[in-house]
């Protein structure tokens, strides 16, 4: 059975094609030959034209400066990213609807926006040594002190951290009466006691890593917890059903020619 696309829909396509063709595809060599990484005129020109198309925005509500696509447009724009190796694709960092739900207001001035207009960019810290297809099993500590947590732990494969200045972190917060429950932060990657401890190689030459990260003693405001208390899992479960359903179209993008 077909599903007809709406014009609108159409567009968004072939806007993200001729992007993958006259942008990105002629630079694929080059990539490949490099470890995944192009000329920083070429990469910066990559990036100001994905801005320009709206495609770090596109999951944003409108209200918030974004385009507010569909889910079905976005697949059809990643579909056509997906074309191209990640080492191009990946051009920008990108705002995700949930974000806007569930970040303040001074949160989304401070991390989400600047995703948008490309002057910041994130990486996702979940995966633990002994919590990867159960990120519930993760043990990473964030303990109430004062007006600050203290994060103590190890996150494994975090893709894009070499590229990014700020992570989301999941954790066990610890409140100031000892009870523990999953909770989501923003993680400057700049702050004291963040050590990357190893830089393990992929079966690609991408350029986003997905190194291993150590934290002692990581103070970070109690202004950087994501949601209320008890917030556990929830934005975890939407930062994959978006990411995951987007990393698919691009997984099917079909091949250039
Ligand atoms: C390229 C890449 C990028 C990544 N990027 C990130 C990132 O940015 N941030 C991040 O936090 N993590 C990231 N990860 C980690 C990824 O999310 C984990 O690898 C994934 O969750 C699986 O965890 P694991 O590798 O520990 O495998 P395991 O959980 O050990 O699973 C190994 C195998 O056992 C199977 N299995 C596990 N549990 C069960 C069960 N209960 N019943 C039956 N079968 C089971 C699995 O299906 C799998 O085949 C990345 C991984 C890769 C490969």
């Amino acid at each position: 059975m077909a599903y007809p696309l709406a014009p609108s829909s159409l567009e968004w396509q072939r806007k993200a094609r001729e992007y993958a063709e006259k942008d990105l595809i002629p630079f694929e060599e080059v990539a490949e030959f490099n470890e995944g990484v192009v000329p920083p005129e070429i990469a910066a020109r990559h990036k100001a034209r994905a801005l320009e198309l709206g495609f770090s925005r596109m999951d944003a509500p409108v209200e918030q400066g974004g385009l507010g696509l569909s889910k079905l447009d976005q697949v059809l724009v990643w579909e056509q990213l997906g074309r191209v190796t990640n080492a191009l694709c990946w051009s920008m960092s990108e705002a995700h609807e949930w974000m806007f739900e569930a970040c303040t207001p001074d949160q989304i001035e401070r991390f989400v926006k600047p995703l948008m207009t490309g002057k910041r960019c994130e990486c996702y810290a979940i995966t633990e040594a002994q919590a990867g297809s159960d990120p519930e099993a993760i043990t990473t500590t964030a303990r109430r002190t004062g007006g600050d947590y203290v994060i103590n732990g190890e996150k494994w494969f975090v893709t894009s951290a070499n590229k990014a200045d700020f992570m989301f972190l999941q954790a066990v917060e610890i409140d100031a009466g000892g009870q523990r429950q999953h909770a989501l932060f923003l993680v400057e990657l700049s702050s004291p006691g963040i050590e990357m401890i190893d830089n393990p190689l992929f079966g690609h030459t991408f350029a986003s890593h997905h190194p291993t990260y150590r934290f002692k003693d990581v103070r970070i405001p109690a202004a950087n917890r994501i949601g209320a208390a008890g917030g556990g899992m929830n934005y975890t479960r939407s930062w994959f059903r978006r990411e995951r359903l987007m990393i698919a179209a691009d997984a099917a993008g079909p091949p250039p020619g």
